[in-house]
């Protein structure tokens, strides 16, 4: 079965920085799963995915405005700590990657400088700037249900679980 839209795909990745390390490597947990066709993925990586098949291996390479975007250098701010998701404000630290708990959900930034009440934080996202390399391998490919493709998203783990 080939991927096409209204697949539900499941495949395991090794994301790495292009010349540089390992940056997250799926096996360390359950396999991503995904709904084909449904903008679900970066637009550069589906791309890549249609037409593949169970069994299928394939490097994906994405420049920074097909991942996470280019830096913005004006992308600073000076956030209260308590405003940040961390269990130990006391071992923040310049370089520290932060979750930042504002009304949109959790957003992605880096750690500047640290005070005494509020921390001077880099909010592009850590991975900006940077190019990326996918190296994917599809584990399976199946048949929406009904009510994935109504609802956008495939269910079960590693999915939408709801
Ligand atoms: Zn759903």
């Amino acid at each position: 079965m080939k991927i096409e839209k209204n697949k539900v795909v499941t495949f395991h990745y090794v994301l790495s920085e292009q010349e540089g390390g390992v940056i997250e490597d799926s096996k360390n947990s359950d396999p991503m799963l995904y709904l084909h066709g449904h903008n679900n993925l970066m637009p550069a990586l589906e791309v890549e995915m249609q037409d593949k098949q169970v069994g299928d291996s394939f490097k994906a390479s994405l420049s920074p405005e097909q991942a996470y975007g280019v830096r913005d250098e004006n992308a600073k701010q000076r956030v209260p700590i308590k405003h940040l998701m961390v269990k130990n404000p006391k071992k923040l630290k310049p370089g520290m990657a932060v979750k930042i708990n504002t009304a949109q959900g959790a957003k992605d930034a880096v750690v500047l400088k640290v005070g005494k009440f509020n921390v001077d934080l880099d909010t592009n996202h850590p991975l900006a700037g940077k190019s990326l390399c996918f190296d994917v391998e599809v584990i399976d490919v199946r048949e929406a249900t009904g009510e994935e493709a109504s609802h956008g998203h495939a269910h079960g783990v590693g999915g939408h679980q709801h």
